[in-house]
């Protein structure tokens, strides 16, 4: 059996909508209509096969988990990127792609909390943000949200109308857009910077922020909050793309050996590459998109030791079981993997 007969699931896109200019929300179902089973602010990783390469990509649920009968991703074009330009052209209602189960740590579940729940986002970084103030609203939690959202212009917005309806609605859900360029004296012009979120957020202290946008803006607001009484604790961010590596492990050049029972090879590897590198370069297709440790896809079952800088999404019974991520992980020792 092959890693994507164990790990993925065929989900059927039921529609489809046009969100913007560059950003398209796609709905799906199990084949068996059967509900999912996830928490907000978790991901899913698709199987796309694109012109004969198998390519894995995470995209962020932005639906409630209190409506499980269907999930919605939001994809937003990547200037040259591969994938998000290929499903906003290719993919409509009725074609079905494999997908792994809902995985990921940015949620309330996973991290500590409070009653107030700052949600920040610029860009695609809206989609878990959404998910998690959904959740809350659906089953009407005695929680404030105040919802922060950046962009360029409001017709950059991904499920705008949704938002202001949700603004309208629930006393508890404050909403902020902050445009580079706006008319409208109810949003926020320029760029968050400390002034503004001072103007902001009146209690930082009591927050919990859940952060997710492009790198620099959520280095600038983590530097922002961070000099200020802010418990970082409560600070949670999740990342689209991988952070650049620093301080890499040094391997001195010894090489183990890699089995892989199930399909009856074995092969040596050096240990300056990662499991997943040493895997492709032997010839054996494992399932993989962020490659920084972030999405999860790669994940494999590894007897022998290993040296891993990453262990996201795993669960502690995964990690008890010998789960690795295997673009985080390194050889130290001759490996049995289980694909
Ligand atoms: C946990 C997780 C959740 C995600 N959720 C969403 C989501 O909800 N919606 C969504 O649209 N995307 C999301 N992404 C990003 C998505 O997985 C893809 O990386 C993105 O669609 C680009 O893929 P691509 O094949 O088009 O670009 P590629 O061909 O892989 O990359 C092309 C170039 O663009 C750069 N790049 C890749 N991704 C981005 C990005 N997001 N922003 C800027 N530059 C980038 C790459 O470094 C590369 O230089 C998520 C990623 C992760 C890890």
């Amino acid at each position: 059996m092959t890693t994507t007969e164990n790990q993925f699931e065929r989900l059927r896109c039921i529609k489809r909508v046009d969100e913007t200019s560059d950003a398209s929300t796609f709905e799906f179902e199990h084949l068996d209509q059967r509900p999912f089973n996830f928490q907000a602010g978790q991901f899913l990783t698709f199987e796309i096969n694109h012109y004969n390469n198998l390519l894995y990509r995470a995209y962020s649920i932005c639906s409630s988990p209190a409506k499980p009968n269907s999930v919605t991703v939001a994809i937003k074009r990547v200037p040259g990127g591969k994938i998000s330009n290929y499903l906003i052209d290719n993919l409509q209602a009725g074609h079905a792609l494999p997908a792994m189960a809902p995985a990921g740590k940015f949620t309330r579940e996973e991290n500590k909390t409070t009653n107030n729940l700052l949600l920040m986002s610029a860009g695609s970084g809206i989609t878990p943000c959404l998910a998690i103030a959904r959740d809350i609203l659906d089953t009407e939690q005695a929680i404030n949200i105040h919802f922060i959202h950046s962009a360029r212009r409001s017709d950059d917005v991904i499920m705008l109308s949704l938002l202001n309806e949700l603004a309208d609605k629930h006393k508890n859900f404050r909403l902020t857009m902050i445009l580079e360029t706006t008319d409208n004296a109810t949003d926020f012009h320029g760029r968050l910077d400390k002034t503004m979120f001072a103007e902001l957020v009146a209690s930082v202290s009591e927050q919990t922020i859940f952060i997710c946008g492009p790198s620099l803006y959520m280095k600038s607001v983590e530097e922002i909050v961070s000099a200020t009484d802010f418990d970082m604790d409560y600070f949670h961010k999740e990342s689209f793309v991988a952070e650049a590596k620093t301080g890499e492990t040094v391997f001195s050049d010894i090489t183990h050996e890699i089995s892989v029972p199930a399909i009856d090879k074995a092969f040596i590897a050096n240990d300056q590459q990662t499991l997943l590198d040493a895997l492709h370069g032997a010839g054996i297709k494992v399932p993989y998109s962020c490659k920084s440790g972030v999405c999860g896809a790669c994940k494999c079952k590894v007897s022998g030791n290993v040296v891993s800088t990453s262990q996201e999404t795993l669960t502690a019974e995964q990690i008890e079981l010998g789960y690795v991520l295997s673009c985080s992980t390194k050889a130290n020792s001759d490996l049995v993997v289980e694909i």
